[in-house]
């Protein structure tokens, strides 16, 4: 999943163009917007990115375009039309340094569970004209196309890593993004574990931490949102998860089929266990309602507890 780290803008390089920073670009595919609204959600420290950034194209936030080139650009979404798969090609030949930002672009997003469906029963099912719905059959992540660069975890990403990763590029340094699971959180937190004390299902064990376990601190399982740290032992949890909750294959496979799904090892899991939910109850004849309710959807295999708690938390939840 994480790429190679292949490339960075250095301090006082000259940007494309003649631009005196780095030029930067960020655009979206198939997305929430959520990510995008991230980086503005930074506010305060935006101002100071943009002191040693010049950010040529952002719908989300200026009627200014450009095609480009581009030092640094971020990518928001998966590949789910024919024109991203053409756009993709014609972006990364623009840019120097390519950041996907979220669980879309980073695995293909919540919008991947189709992948295990009937595509064309699923556009007919939701769309009444499903003939003017150009989609492709499935949902893939940025780097099944183009080499990346960089990759910002989760759903949505973190603000830190963002500013992190930023401060790298503009300083021209490796970035320090913790290859770790979630886990690891919960103890320097003091977090106490809700799956050996609850018997709570939690992918913490197998997903990279990023979020500061923010999950288990309110008292649910974490469910994969940051997606399978290196070496994820995916297989391993899910026998686990059978065998100590009195699961069914069923159950445990709908665990790992949330936001980051498409990315293995949390794929072949899904598959190994029989696939998506949803698209077992469509039956390849229909039925839009692969991932309704997401992960954590009534059942055994809720990650849920009946009354949340909120471990770390102010009284304001904070
Ligand atoms: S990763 Fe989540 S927040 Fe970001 S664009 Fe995709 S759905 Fe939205
Ligand atoms: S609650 Fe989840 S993430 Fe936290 S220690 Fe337990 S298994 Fe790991
Ligand atoms: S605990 Fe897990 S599901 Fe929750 S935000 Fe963190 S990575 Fe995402």
């Amino acid at each position: 999943m994480a790429p190679e780290i292949t490339a960075s803008v250095e301090h006082g390089r000259t940007g494309h163009g003649g631009s005196p920073h780095p030029r930067v670009g960020v655009v979206k595919f198939a997305s929430c917007d959520g990510c995008q609204l991230t980086i503005l959600d930074l506010e305060d420290r935006l101002l100071e990115i943009t002191e040693h950034f010049e950010i040529i194209d952002f719908p989300e936030a200026s009627s200014s375009r450009s095609s480009g080139p581009f030092d640094v650009l971020f990518i928001e979404g998966s590949v789910s039309t024919p024109d991203h798969l053409r756009r993709i090609g014609e972006l990364r030949k623009q840019t120097r340094v390519l950041a996907t930002i979220g669980a879309c672009a980073t695995s293909g997003g919540i919008q991947a569970l189709r992948n295990w469906a009937d595509h064309d029963a699923y556009r007919s099912a939701v769309y009444p004209r499903p003939e003017f719905v150009e989609s492709l059959a499935r949902s893939t992540p940025i780097s099944e196309h183009v080499p990346v660069d960089f990759e910002l975890r989760g759903c949505p990403i973190s603000p830190d890593q963002l500013v992190e990763l930023l401060t790298a590029l503009a300083t021209g340094r490796r970035p320090q993004l913790r290859d770790e699971a979630v886990c690891m959180e919960c103890k320097r937190r003091g977090v106490v574990c809700v799956m050996s004390a609850q018997g709570m299902p939690c992918l913490g064990q197998v997903t990279q931490t990023g979020c500061g376990a923010i999950c288990p601190r309110m008292g649910r399982g974490c469910y994969g949102c940051f997606g399978p740290r290196e070496q994820a032992n995916a297989a391993g949890l899910a026998r686990y998860l059978q065998a100590s909750g009195d699961r069914s294959a069923e159950d445990v496979g709908q665990l790992f089929a949330g936001f980051t799904a498409y990315a293995e090892p949390f794929r072949s899991t899904i598959t190994d266990l029989g696939g998506t939910r949803g698209a077992r109850r469509s039956g390849g004849g229909g039925g839009g309602a692969a991932g309704r309710g997401g992960p954590g959807a009534a059942g055994r295999a809720s990650y849920l507890p009946a009354k949340p708690r909120m471990e770390g938390f102010d009284d304001d939840g904070h």
